[in-house]
């Protein structure tokens, strides 16, 4: 059995620099997962960070869709991950066949795809997005272009609004978004009447109706450092008021409540982007593939290309 030293974060630093080794993580890991690492940042961000770094080893504290983004984008250099059962719900609900049989029906439209799916889907797709630049490269296809927008529903349809096109939708959706309770959503807006809501566009379109403000979590982070000192309902991964503290130190923050009614306090994170710890993360740097949970993104040559065109398409766009 690996062991595991008691002074972690002193450990993972040593290891960094010794690795030439660079931490990203995203918005919605552990705090203290935040702190260490050397770039966190939302899902656009981080790819941009992965294709332009100099380590030579990149550490993906995300979900295992991420750090694929990453060893795509940066093939020549080593990408580990600290759990490689970090998955998503999204990409779970868009396997391959099934969606290679739907672009077969709609023969005449284009597969704009959310970055939340496998490296398999993505070489399947023309052009990767973000929920931060998707209308942006929506609005410079052609007026008359049939377009496939996979796999999450929600985001589509609320695509659909911002730039007036419809869209053929595939109906995945994120297990963490799809479980806020509206009802109790009422209830928070009543107890905190002067709250902002803002809302990642994940949301089903019921909750998304409440937000004073929509978009990826960068533009949440932004919003509330925009307004210094308010109090927010913040409708997406609680985790990611850690950075919205950061920003916005007198400002209040009150993560939304969730559907189920078993009394569990964290129903509302991401179990998939939890199973990273400083734990897991120290294991993968001191072991690599030998360690217990995580290892080394490995991805044939053959998808390492066809997946890159839509995401460098992607970076051209944005
Ligand atoms: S929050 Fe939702 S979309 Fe994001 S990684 Fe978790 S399951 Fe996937």
């Amino acid at each position: 059995m690996n062991s595991i030293p008691a002074n972690l974060e002193n450990e993972i630093l040593k290891l960094k620099k010794e690795r030439n080794a660079v931490i990203l993580a995203h918005f919605y890991q552990d705090s203290e997962i935040q702190d260490i690492a050397d770039f966190v940042g939302d899902s656009l961000d981080l790819s941009r960070q992965a294709s332009k770094t100099n380590a030579d080893e990149i550490i993906f504290c995300g979900v295992k869709f991420m750090a694929e983004v990453a060893k795509i984008l940066s093939p020549q250099k080593k990408v580990l991950i600290p759990d490689f059962k970090a998955g998503c719900s999204l990409e779970d609900s868009c396997k391959p066949r099934d969606f290679a049989e739907f672009r077969k029906s709609h023969p005449k439209a284009i597969a704009i795809t959310y970055i939340n799916c496998s490296a398999e889907i993505k070489a399947l797709s023309d052009i990767i997005v973000t929920s931060t630049n998707a209308k942006k490269i929506i609005e410079q296809l052609p007026r008359d272009q049939e377009i496939i927008f996979a796999p999450d529903q929600h985001l589509g349809r609320f695509i659909e609004k911002q730039t007036g096109r419809k869209m053929i939708l595939w109906n995945g959706s994120c297990i963490v978004h799809e479980q806020f309770s509206e009802k109790e959503l009422v209830k928070l807006i009543a107890n905190h009447p002067q709250a902002l809501v803002i809302a990642h566009p994940e949301c089903p379109e019921a909750l998304l109706k409440y937000a004073n403000h929509i978009g990826s979590t960068s533009s949440l982070i932004d919003f509330a450092k925009k307004n210094q000192g308010l109090e927010f309902i913040v409708l997406t991964e609680p985790h990611i008021i850690h950075q919205m503290k950061k920003v916005n130190p007198l400002g209040k923050f009150y993560d939304c409540p969730f559907i189920n009614t078993s009394g569990c306090s964290s129903c509302n994170n991401c179990p998939y982007m939890q199973l990273n710890n400083l734990e897991k993360l120290y294991e993968v740097m001191k072991y690599g593939n030998s360690s217990k949970f995580g290892g080394e993104i490995e991805l044939s040559e053959s998808l390492i290309v066809k997946a890159r065109q839509p995401l460098v398409k992607m970076l051209e766009m944005s």
